[in-house]
């Protein structure tokens, strides 16, 4: 763990909604929001169900294993506190469980990621408050 992390940090639009994610990505658990009424699991977290507008959703756990479905190698980022992590990629995460996720994959050289390339999720403890999903290839 960095302690003196001085990158943005995820600042979620629907904090109270997307709580349980974070505390789980603390725990080095994905969970995902699972609508009680349609049964679909979504992402990114929100009040309701991007399907049916319910709002009684559950959390629940999945696998962390998805493929590559789209991705980007960052050689100048936007931002100048990930100057030094370039290049790195940026990547759709399908997961197995059928949401996507936006990620990073780690754990390879950038030039190495492929299209549908198996993934699985590693935890990043970047502050002790704060835990990042990423992916690396799955062995
Ligand atoms: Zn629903």
């Amino acid at each position: 763990m960095v302690t003196d992390y001085r990158k943005p940090l995820p600042n979620p639009l629907h904090r109270e909604a997307s709580l349980p994610f974070w505390e789980a990505a603390r725990r080095h658990e994905l969970l995902l929001p699972r609508c009680r009424l349609c049964d679909r699991l979504f992402f990114y977290p929100r009040e309701v169900c991007p399907v049916c507008l319910e709002a009684a959703i559950d959390w629940v756990p999945v696998s962390g294993r998805g493929r590559v479905h789209s991705f980007t190698v960052i050689h100048q980022p936007a931002h100048p506190a990930f100057r030094e992590d370039a290049p790195y990629v940026y990547a759709l995460i399908q997961l197995e469980e059928g949401p996507r996720m936006v990620s990073n994959v780690v754990g390879c050289a950038p030039d190495a990621v492929r299209i549908d390339m198996p993934v699985v999720a590693v935890f990043d403890d970047v502050t002790p408050d704060v835990t990042l999903v990423k992916f690396q290839p799955a062995s």
